[in-house]
């Protein structure tokens, strides 16, 4: 039996799987004995010493054995009364002299169904004080089967896993233990053993049941490396392939920049300027341009784009900005066509609902090109582009941005993000591109005021509103749901828009979520954007750049169940006219609870990079870097990208075996290909 299956093997292969398990799995995209077992636990639990009954409340769960001696509905009121709850009397098996507690279940009536008096049980959770008791509410719970001493549950530090389609943890656990067991110990071809002396296999082993705790944590760290450097060799490949290509150069200085400078109402800021020199810099060499401009919202990016754009246009090219929205792509058309107009360079737009041009002066073809994802498609961007930038680059996978780039010779690329990213994050995900930071925003906006109240104030709040609303101020309201479906979100969203008619029963309010078609999302935020509503409801679908100079005030409910960055994107949105802004975050947290602190620092600080490394610790890198990452592999072992000397080694395992073989050709090197995102084929030198 041991022995037969390879990495590669399908799950059909794996006879101690159920026909309905297979499927199961398949849905879940589990289709090799790789896959199964790259499945994580989420926890693990230490079976092999039991905690005892404490006699007090616990703030860490802990892992207790027991054996239910009563079960039963608690409780006021009748079947499906929020008041009852399934209470279970356990005794504790680790005890002397057969101490008691109970478990209790709210709103769980299946919990009947899986328990019965005389069952042994595991129980992780926290000991709380329910009323006078000391219960454990909600514990996670395997039953233990009679007879079951030394086995694949017991007596060991365990995996637990979620559930997958329908196949219950426990049963994985069974299911991922044969699989290891009939594991080919044999070294396979298309595997590239990354750490010799800690062998894939025997790696993979020891992250499912491992023996201790350092040794697992070293087999942690082991995979993040290993992902690490798949990521890095990413980065060196592309980094690699845009070196070899031929890059374009825009060696003529730009006399319309000068004149647009000259034009402007404001002075550039000191690290506008700077930003402006660095992408120059870049510009005038041979060597084509691949940087990231980082800024905080309101830090002026568009015009530093622009200044770029400018010089494209100044030596004969043609350059292209896309945006992640409509709204968007039309806000820097419009933008453009009016700082541009004094210049005579013509302004273009395209999107899939539009296709505009400003007929200025020469009348010849725009060379300054303004659109959405509609660029990517037909033939719409001019033989002669120079430049590519991409505004909101998070919203875009790394193949969409190749896919404008994709041609000969190679344009100057900027690609820009409001997010501030941590500096390990940057390494790890754009270490191929070169980066411009705009670090400060223009003197003189007036700072977001931004203050903590709690749902008790909400009359208050109500009442500031309306001063606002009179003032002829317009008002952005985000609804409390951030989690869950979308569809969950929308009936939030609607009702909180439905308390806000009552409230405001004169006002003209929109609604904005993601159930909303794209066209239907525009048209709202058009009118919100040209004052035809004076207060937008909306869910986070509302944080991508939009400029309305004229909101003055955010209130973002349930405040404290929001990252820290995602706070700071949503109170971007405000602050970005000539009147004071305010932001208020409405929370049921209380003073010394860690949502509140946490709000704390939102309303102390307004720098992006401060709150972004401390979500970064807090909720790991899929936070801070968005969710669509699409293009970048998921990420497993978050935990060790913020550790950038794992990084660098990542780097140098990457960049020494690209030099030793840089097209990965190699037998040795061949099993790596699969790791490249893109697809690009073999560097050709
Ligand atoms: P973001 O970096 O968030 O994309 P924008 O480029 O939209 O920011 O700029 C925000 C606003 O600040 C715009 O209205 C822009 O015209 C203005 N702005 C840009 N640079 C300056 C400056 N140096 N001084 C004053 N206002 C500026
Ligand atoms: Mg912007």
């Amino acid at each position: 039996m041991s022995g037969e299956l390879l990495l590669s093997s399908s799950i059909e292969e794996c006879r101690f799987l159920r026909g309905r398990e297979l499927s199961a799995l398949r849905i879940a995209g589990v289709m090799s004995v790789r896959d199964l077992l790259m499945m994580l636990p989420r926890r693990y639990e230490d079976r092999r010493m039991f905690a005892r009954f404490s006699g007090y409340a616990t703030d860490a769960p802990m892992c207790m054995r027991a054996k239910v001696i009563d079960l039963g509905w608690k409780g006021f009121g009748g079947r499906g009364s929020r008041k009852r709850y399934i209470e279970a009397v356990m005794e504790d098996a680790n005890s002397m002299g057969g101490v008691r507690f109970s478990c209790v279940w709210f709103g769980m009536p299946m919990i009947a169904k899986m328990l019965c008096a005389g069952m042994e049980v595991v129980l992780y959770g926290k000991l709380k004080y329910f009323g006078k008791r000391l219960c454990m509410t909600h514990p996670d719970f395997e039953v233990i089967k009679e007879g079951e001493g030394n086995s694949i549950h017991l007596n060991r530090i365990v995996p637990v896993y979620s559930l997958r389609g329908g196949i219950a943890g426990r049963r994985l656990r069974e299911i991922i233990y044969m699989a290891l067991h009939e594991l080919s110990p044999e070294p396979e071809p298309e595997v590239y053993e990354f750490v010799p002396d800690v062998p894939f296999k025997s790696a993979l082993k020891e992250l499912h049941f491992p023996e201790t705790k350092e040794g697992r944590e070293k087999t942690f760290r082991r995979f993040a490396l290993e992902e690490c450097f798949a990521q890095q060799l990413n980065v060196a490949y592309r980094r690699r392939c845009a070196d070899l290509r031929m890059g374009l150069q825009s060696a003529k200085e730009s006399l319309l920049v000068q004149d647009l400078v000259k034009s402007l109402p404001f002075e550039l800021t000191d690290a506008q300027k700077r930003c402006v020199r660095e992408i120059y810099r870049d510009m005038k060499s041979t060597r084509s341009m691949n940087r990231l401009l980082q800024g905080d919202v309101g830090s002026g990016k568009t015009l530093v784009a622009l200044c770029a754009m400018l010089l494209a246009v100044e030596n004969g090219y043609s350059a292209v900005m896309m945006a992640p929205t409509q709204i968007l792509a039309e806000q820097h058309y419009e933008k453009f066509r009016q700082m541009l107009a004094v210049l005579d360079v013509p302004v273009a737009l395209i999107t899939g609902e539009k296709k505009e041009e400003s007929h200025l002066g020469f009348g010849n073809e725009a060379r300054i090109i303004v659109g959405t994802h509609a660029l990517l498609y037909g033939d719409k961007i001019p033989e002669n582009l120079g430049l590519v930038v991409i505004d909101e680059q998070h919203k875009f996978g790394v193949n969409q941005r190749e896919r404008l780039i994709a041609r000969n010779p190679r344009p100057d690329v900027l690609v820009m993000t409001a997010t501030p990213i941590p500096r390990t994050l940057t390494l790890s995900f754009y270490g191929d591109l070169d980066v411009s930071i705009i670090d400060s925003v223009p003197v003189g906006r007036g700072k977001v005021i931004t203050a903590i109240r709690s749902e008790k104030e909400r009359n208050k709040v109500v009442d500031f509103v309306r001063a606002q609303l009179e003032e002829g101020r317009q008002i952005y309201i985000v609804s409390a749901l951030i989690d869950g479906e979308e569809s969950v979100k929308a009936k939030s969203a609607q009702k909180e828009l439905a308390e806000w008619q009552k409230l405001l029963p004169f006002i003209d309010i929109g609604l904005l979520h993601g159930r909303m078609s794209a066209e239907q999302k525009d048209s709202v935020m058009r009118d919100f954007r040209d004052n035809r509503i004076s207060v937008l409801v909306s869910t986070t679908v509302v944080e991508v750049g939009v400029d309305v100079p004229n909101a003055t005030v955010m209130i973002i409910n349930n405040a404290e169940r929001f990252g820290l960055s995602q706070l700071h994107q949503l109170r971007g949105r405000i602050g970005r006219g000539v009147h004071q802004s305010y932001c208020i975050l409405m929370t049921d947290a209380q003073k010394g609870e860690e949502g509140y602190e946490k709000l704390g620092i939102v309303e102390k600080t307004d720098n992006g990079f401060e709150l972004a490394e401390y979500d970064l610790k807090m909720r790991g890198p899929g936070d801070v870097l968005g969710t669509s990452q699409s293009g970048h592999k998921e990420i497993r072992f978050n935990e060790w990208l913020m550790d950038a000397r794992l990084i660098h080694r990542g780097r140098e395992l990457a960049e020494a075996i690209l030099r030793e073989d840089p097209a990965l050709s190699s037998r040795k090197y061949r099993p790596l290909r699969f790791l490249l995102e893109d697809g690009t084929g073999p560097v050709t030198s």
